[in-house]
């Protein structure tokens, strides 16, 4: 098969390994940075053209979109999707998991646990909003935050209620949330690829730290999950529509409850933690799934 990983940098660790793997299983890989490609959009042979040539005969493309690249990410990998080439993960799902918002909303509804959570912008109800996650302490998010940043643990009402004023005065979208303690400054990063779970690991926080996140200096360890956070896990990258995803959970007092769902996980941390071959899995789930044409994102918000 030819293979196209889509990618800024393909000195990146995932990046590289993708394509070591497609490689290693007789694949013809290529490395596209997508942001140097354009599109012939209106023509009846629709292209994307990268370095002056169309890119063509491709049987699947990996989408490694960068977080601050979504847009035009996107519009490249719905251009191969036009072409009736096969993405891991469809440019609707990408769009739809970049937003942190729309991703609880579509979890909720689908009946996915999560922390209580409630949403805001310039609300002069503060005491209505800290009450909806039980009070404090609660976990206070910028939407637009990655990596921890923009996270803040409120231990009391009173701090609560200065970090959400603060963040009204910089007229940003912000999450309240629950605050689960129990979980003790970890996550587990729970990897799926094509509906089921093929590595998983916990991280944990640095010591006093409640963000598990590896960039703030936490720590990572390989960890069976439970048959409740295996389906949970599942459910959560299915209810978004992503064949590839990395779902965050925490272990609550109720039951797994999901963090996030992101639609290009980093295979470093998971591969070196638990010794699995992930950039093989997601290579032979491509062999088996890639046909011409196949879209199957039905999720209708
Ligand atoms: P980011 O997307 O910036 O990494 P997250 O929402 O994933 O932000 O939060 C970063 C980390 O903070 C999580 O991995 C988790 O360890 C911790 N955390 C976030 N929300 C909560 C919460 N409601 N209760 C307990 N810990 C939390």
């Amino acid at each position: 098969m030819k293979i196209a990983i889509l990618s800024q940098d393909p000195a990146l660790y995932s990046t590289r390994r993708l394509r070591e793997a497609g490689e290693a299983q007789g694949h013809d890989m290529r490395v596209i940075n997508y942001l140097r490609c354009y599109m012939n959009i209106t023509s009846h042979r629709p292209s994307v053209v990268c370095n002056g040539k169309p890119l063509e005969d491709f049987d699947a493309i990996i989408p490694r979109i960068g977080a601050s690249r979504t847009f035009y990410g996107t519009a490249v990998v719905r251009q191969f999707e036009v072409m009736g080439v096969f993405p891991t993960n469809e440019s609707q799902a990408i769009s739809r998991s970049r937003d942190k918002l729309r991703c609880l909303q579509i979890l909720a509804r689908e009946g996915v646990g999560l922390p209580v959570t409630g949403f805001a912008h310039a609300t002069q109800d503060i005491d209505g909003l800290i009450e909806t996650v039980g009070g404090a302490p609660l976990v206070i998010k910028l939407l637009e935050g990655t990596q921890g940043i923009g996270v803040v643990l409120a231990e009391t009402y009173q701090a609560a209620k200065s970090v959400i004023e603060a963040f009204r005065g910089l007229d940003a979208n912000i999450l309240v949330q629950e605050y689960i303690k129990e979980a003790q400054g970890s996550d587990l990063r729970c990897f799926v690829v094509g509906g089921k779970v093929i590595a998983a690991m916990k991280r944990q926080g640095a010591e006093g730290e409640f963000r598990s996140n590896l960039h703030r200096g936490g720590k990572a360890t390989k960890i069976k999950l439970t048959p409740e956070e295996r389906s949970t896990a599942i459910r959560a990258a299915k209810a978004m529509g992503l064949r590839v995803a990395g779902v965050d959970l925490l272990r609550s007092n109720h039951g797994p409850v999901v963090m996030e769902v992101n639609s290009s996980p980093g295979l470093e941390g998971i591969e070196k933690v638990t010794e699995i071959d992930v950039a093989g899995k997601i290579i032979e789930y491509i062999a088996k799934n890639a046909t011409s044409g196949k879209t199957r994102d039905r999720i209708k918000y």
